[in-house]
């Protein structure tokens, strides 16, 4: 079950986000001259300035920093998925990072603060045949 429909806007991966939404995996942007992480992707790190980065795969699991639930559709097309959550996701290779998604098929009221997670992937076909991979999450 997916909250965004299938004639959602996707992410046109670019060469510094194309790992995050093509690798399946969490591909954390690591700075090559610092070693500093960031998330999401950026031209530029942020505690060096450097422009070179390696996107190494970090473990999938997390836990539930924060969320919140919409009652109101921002956009039509989330009409028939109110209400759902939106996560806010720590890392457990990188504290310091959150992530955002959503728990598709999780029922809000089991979901909790603190709770332990781990990342799927939604698979999102876009119009010009290419395919984008959505992290989201999961009670484990
Ligand atoms: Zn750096």
């Amino acid at each position: 079950m997916s909250v965004l429909p299938e004639d959602w806007a996707l992410p046109a991966p670019t060469a510094i986000t194309e790992a995050w939404f093509t690798s399946r995996t969490i591909a954390v942007q690591t700075c090559a001259e610092c070693g500093s992480r960031q998330h999401p992707p950026e031209e530029l790190c942020h505690r060096c300035g450097a422009m070179s980065f390696t996107y190494p795969a970090l473990s999938p699991n997390g836990t539930l920093h924060s969320y919140t639930v919409a009652h109101y559709a921002v956009n039509r097309a989330l009409a028939p998925h109110v209400p759902y959550a939106v996560v806010l996701v720590s890392l457990d290779d990188a504290p310091e990072l959150r992530v955002i998604g959503n728990m598709p098929g999780v029922p809000i009221e089991d979901i909790r603060i603190g709770m332990p997670v781990v990342a799927i992937w939604e698979e999102h076909h876009a119009d010009d045949a290419s395919v984008v991979h959505l992290p989201q999450w999961q009670p484990r």
